[in-house]
């Protein structure tokens, strides 16, 4: 099967490990790579695409500024490390993109910030407006604060939870190794790479082995469960060579990489998960005028609301009926049921001041709406 182009994609997650950024002996960035990598970073945002930075490197880089000897490093010396290396690495960062007149935003997660479903909702909404604002976001766990249990520890993993919260289309996890191959390419002459992966079977998962390298964690096998997470929800993965200048040119030039294709796309797939997966925690009575927006594919508005019942929290799932009390459909609501209450009825400009907020009201977004047409609730788009 053949892959997608690099150009056909209008919100790209690109990950950095720590061995391709900072140079092991000198314990400091590699300012050259960096630079001809925020170029393509460049030349893909002035093309109009959402660029998203997951970058690693606070340890390696914390280590080295506070000169700790070698050898592994505790629980707390990390997080420690990590405290200071993390101000140095998004200066970096931030440095390198104004060079281009782009402001770089840091973001630093922890596991908790991307599954428990409000502060998702939060870190999503964030990092959204970044992108409005046409800044490009730097990412990172925030291992100052992540406990052993609590943690991804690698950024392969963030790196594609981080891509399906926000619908990017695709992850590009740049690494030590230009994809994925047979066998392991160091030990079996014979491996051979595998240019595309339609599905992650478990003869996949047997070629990712363990490998890892001094600086990163993730070595293939986190790679593949990044695979997993992001093709399972609408988003295409690619790992690629991260060991040449201007690697996404190069990508975008078709050089060697190996892609992990996902049969959906990331709203497809949460509207799947909508309509599937979630116990409705209220309702929302809507007019008839609302109903046809709906129908029409449009936003609900709070003006368009009549009645809400229930005590649902931001973010929960809510079913939507029309007047007769019929349902037209399922959505992840934007609001508590207080702040809801406080704004039905009301036009957008209006609801934006009773809640003392600017931009937009929608009271469930249409990305996270999904209308039930004659067959029932249709996800396909
Ligand atoms: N978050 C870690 C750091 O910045 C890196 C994790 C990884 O290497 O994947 O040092």
């Amino acid at each position: 099967m053949s892959h997608p182009k690099l150009k056909n994609f209008r919100r790209i997650v690109v990950k950095v490990g720590s061995s391709l950024l900072i140079d092991a002996a000198a314990g400091e960035v590699k300012t050259r790579w960096l630079e001809a990598l925020v170029a393509d970073i460049a030349s893909l945002h002035k093309d109009g695409r959402d660029v998203l930075i997951v970058s690693s490197g606070s340890i390696a880089l914390g280590r080295s500024r506070l000169k700790l000897p070698g050898g592994t490093l505790k629980l707390e010396e990390s997080q420690a490390a990590a405290a200071v290396g993390q101000i140095a690495l998004a200066r970096i960062w931030a440095k390198t993109l104004e060079q281009h007149g782009i402001g770089a935003g840091q973001i630093l997660v922890t596991l908790q910030d991307t599954e428990e479903r409000r502060r998702y909702l939060n870190a999503r909404s964030t990092i959204t407006k970044l992108l409005e604002w046409r800044a490009v976001p730097v990412i990172n766990e925030n291992d100052t604060v992540a406990t052993n249990e609590i943690r991804y520890g690698d950024n392969d993993r963030l790196a594609a939870r981080v891509a399906t919260m926000t619908s990017s289309d695709l992850l590009i996890l740049l690494s030590d190794i230009d994809g994925l191959y047979t066998a392991p390419p160091g030990a079996n002459p014979n491996a051979k790479l595998i240019p595309v992966v339609d599905a992650v079977t478990a003869d996949i998962e047997a070629m990712a082995g363990a490998a890892e390298s001094e600086l990163s964690r993730g070595g293939m096998r986190t790679k593949i469960e990044a695979a997993k997470i992001a093709t399972s929800a609408g988003t295409h993965m690619l790992i690629a060579s991260g060991k040449i200048d201007h690697p996404l040119k190069a990508i975008a030039d078709g050089g060697r990489c190996t892609w992990f294709l996902t049969p959906a796309n990331p709203v497809t797939a949460r509207k799947r998960w909508i309509a599937g997966s979630l116990e409705p925690k209220g309702t929302l009575i809507i007019d008839a005028g609302a109903v046809a927006a709906l129908h029409a594919g449009k936003s609900l508005l709070p003006a368009g609301i009549v009645r809400i019942d229930g005590d649902f929290a931001r973010g929960d799932a809510v079913i939507v009926r029309g007047p007769d009390g019929h349902e037209i459909g399922r959505g992840l609501v934007a609001y508590d049921a207080e702040n809801a209450e406080r704004i039905k009825g009301r036009s957008s400009s209006d609801a934006a001041q009773i809640l003392g907020v600017s931009g937009r009201t929608e009271m469930i977004h249409r990305d996270d709406l999904v209308v039930a047409g004659p067959r029932g609730l249709e996800t396909g788009k």
